[in-house]
């Protein structure tokens, strides 16, 4: 047996309407697996037709949290491409042709309906208990509606305003198979006469769509469930224009831990916000990779770089349930990277933190600390179990490059007894000649200090901890010390000791 395929094509077709939501990304994500899987191009159309929602700078944005992910789109508004323009209203010739098209073979009509009285109709519909639909009041006669044509063309001829609507044929009904969800049957008594051309003289997002679908040959189309609805008035679109359509998935909604749809209300919903927050792309895309995809039964891998994802991606293992968006999962994959990824991509990362930080602080002693490799990489391997995100090996423990200047009052007030200055600076000359001030040594030294007195390491792990780093909590300690450096911890604790009121 051969096959000879078309190369796939799939796209992303956001409205510039604000920021990209995570659904959206989960949608981009989904198109670009699916396209790179299968050797084929991902695309980036953008949908604004819809005049009043458009948002100004949102289109760039769109496209630059996009490329920040890693979805590099091969045709685009920006990248360009064979199959442009790429920004809807830039294409407003060509709907006007396809609208005439649909007029001229009676698929089409024009409606001069007020919107008081569609909204009257509305109510009356809903009222009597029907699904609102249009009345098709201006369905001509030879359309099988009950308007003289001589009307319609008086009325287009005295400039009144107008839409044009799609004539859904009676009887008929419509049928396509999802790849996520089998095949599904709509009857067309339940379909309305969709707009397809507006006041405006714009496009309605079905008609624009379903013509920029097929213009631009796309094999796939993978969308949000709530399109799903649109699907047997896009249909009938292709079958009024003779065309194949290409084939359809539609993806589970994203819920909220409560199972209800995924809202602002419950936290947040751009993606960047999570950027701002410091989650990193890998995670990002990881997560969201997940939230409605899975490998298979009984595979227990849940980290997956992106060329592992656009391997193992497929529509068949997309599942029809609703995803639930759990922070947790994120938070726990986003620790997963830390603790794998090299020291020196963390570098990258925090350097320029640190630089900002040190630009903020009036002290300036600890700059050659903060330019070392190798004294961040140290500071890295002993805190990346311990940090959420990359921000925080900065923030978490910025007694690494800062000395402390304040010391947790109530972590003193619990740790220092009246002894306690006394017996720290008795051990501080062990601690200076220290042959090397490694963990080990340290360990070994305070434990042979306190034994012989009687007493236990605590009497002096909490107070050192709390002068060389200000607060009580943190990695170990002897392996605290050993990257603070002997010169620093000893200035520190001499320092501390002098500044800190200890309680009588
Ligand atoms: N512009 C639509 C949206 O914002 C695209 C829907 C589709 O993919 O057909 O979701």
């Amino acid at each position: 047996m051969h096959m000879v395929g078309k190369r796939v094509r799939t796209r992303f077709a956001p409205s510039p309407t604000g920021y990209l939501h995570v659904g959206g990304l989960r949608t981009a994500l989904y198109n670009y697996l699916f396209a790179k899987k299968m050797n084929g191009d991902f695309i980036i159309r953008i949908e604004d037709t819809d005049q009043s929602r458009k948002v100004e700078g949102a289109q760039q944005n769109l496209i630059k949290t996009l490329e920040w992910a890693g979805l590099l789109p091969d045709e685009s508004p920006v990248h360009g491409g064979n199959f442009g323009p790429y920004l809807q209203s830039d294409r407003l010739e060509l709907y006007a042709g396809y609208c005439r098209q649909l007029l001229e073979e009676g698929n089409a009509y024009y409606c001069f309906a007020t919107s008081e009285e569609l909204e009257e109709n509305r109510q009356l519909q809903m009222k009597q208990g029907l699904q609102p639909k249009y009345n098709r009041k201006w369905l001509p006669e030879d359309m099988g509606g009950s308007m003289p044509r001589s009307e319609s063309e008086k009325m287009l001829a005295s400039g009144a305003p107008y839409v044009i609507r799609m004539k859904v044929p009676d009887y008929v009904s419509v049928w396509f198979e999802d790849i996520i969800r089998g095949p599904i049957e709509f009857d067309s008594a339940t379909i309305d006469d969709q707009v397809l051309m507006k006041s405006d003289g714009f496009p309605t997002y079905h008609f624009a769509s379903v013509i920029d679908d097929h213009l631009m040959e796309f094999t796939h189309i993978i969308r949000g469930e709530e399109w799903l609805p649109s699907m047997p008035k896009h249909l009938l679109l292709y079958e009024f224009f003779g065309w194949e359509p290409p084939k359809f998935a539609h993806l589970p909604l994203l819920l909220n831990p409560d199972r209800s749809k995924l809202s602002k209300r419950q936290g947040d919903v751009a993606v960047e916000d999570y950027i701002q927050k410091g989650y990193s792309k890998e995670a990002i895309i990881n997560f969201i990779a997940l939230l409605g995809w899975n490998e298979g039964e009984g595979c227990e891998q849940e980290v997956y770089s992106m060329e592992q994802l656009i391997e193992k991606f497929s529509l068949e293992r997309v599942g029809k349930a609703g995803s639930i968006f759990t922070l947790d999962k994120l938070n726990w994959l986003e620790k997963q990277y830390i603790k794998n990824r090299p020291a020196e991509k963390i570098i990258d990362t925090i350097r320029p933190l640190l630089q900002n930080e040190l630009s903020l602080k009036e002290t300036m002693l600890e700059r050659e600390v903060i330019t070392s490799d190798a004294y961040l990489r140290q500071v890295i391997e002993l805190m990346r179990e311990r940090v959420g995100f990359e921000h925080e090996f900065v923030t978490f423990s910025s007694y690494f490059f800062f000395e402390p200047d304040a010391w947790e009052e109530e972590a003193v007030k619990k740790r220092w007894t009246p002894d306690t200055n006394a017996l720290l600076s008795e051990f501080l000359p062990t601690l200076e000649v220290l042959p090397e001030f490694t963990s080990e040594a340290i360990e070994a030294a305070l434990k042979a200090f306190v034994e012989p007195k009687g007493l236990k390491a605590a009497v002096l792990i909490h107070p050192l901890r709390i002068l060389a780093s200000g607060v009580s909590f943190g990695p170990s300690l002897y392996h605290m010390l050993e990257v603070l450096g002997r010169e620093a911890v000893l200035r520190r604790i001499r320092k501390g000791m002098e500044c800190i009121t200890v309680p009588a």
